[in-house]
C-alpha cells in the first residue's frame, strides 16, 4: 500500500460510510427550469443540471442543440437556444441525454464515466464495471 492509498484510506473514514455507496434512487435530477424571452428560450438551471449529471455543459449543450435543431450557447448558469421552446420539449431531450451518455444500460444505474480510448467512446459504469460503446455526443 503506497502513501496516496493510505491517506485515500484515512480520507474515506473520515466521511459517512454511505458516501461511497451511490445508487439510482438518490440520482435527483431537478426538474428543467426553462423560459422564454423574446425568440430565445432560456434554460435557467442548466448548470445544476449538468452538475447532478456529472457531464461537461458543453457536451450536453452540444446534444440538446442538436436535438432541438437550433444554437445554443451558456451563459453563466444558464443555457441559451435560438428559438421558442417548451420545458416538457427541453426536459424530453434531457431525458434521451441521460438515456443514451449517463444510465448504464446494464444494471441501470447513473454511476457512470464517458472514457475515449482509441477514438471510441465509452460509458463505464463504476456501479457494476460494464463498459458500453457510445457514439460521441
Ligand atoms: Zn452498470
Amino acid at each position: 500500500m503506497d502513501d496516496y492509498d493510505k491517506l485515500l484510506d484515512r480520507a474515506r473514514s473520515q466521511v459517512p460510510e454511505d458516501a461511497f455507496k451511490k445508487s439510482g434512487e438518490r440520482f435527483q435530477v431537478p426538474a428543467v427550469q426553462l423560459i422564454v424571452q423574446g425568440n430565445r428560450s432560456i434554460w435557467q438551471n442548466f448548470q445544476e443540471i449538468i452538475t447532478v449529471l456529472n457531464r461537461p455543459g458543453k457536451e450536453v449543450l452540444k446534444f440538446v442543440s442538436g436535438q432541438l435543431g437550433t444554437a445554443g450557447s451558456i451563459e453563466g448558469g444558464n443555457a441559451l437556444f435560438n428559438g421558442k421552446f417548451t420545458t416538457e420539449q427541453a426536459a424530453e431531450v434531457l431525458n434521451r441525454y441521460i438515456e443514451s451518455y449517463v444510465t448504464c444500460p446494464v444494471c441501470t444505474r447513473p454511476d457512470t464515466d464517458i472514457i475515449k480510448e482509441s477514438q471510441a467512446y465509452y460509458l463505464q459504469c463504476s456501479a457494476c464495471g460494464a463498459r458500453t460503446s457510445i457514439r460521441p455526443v
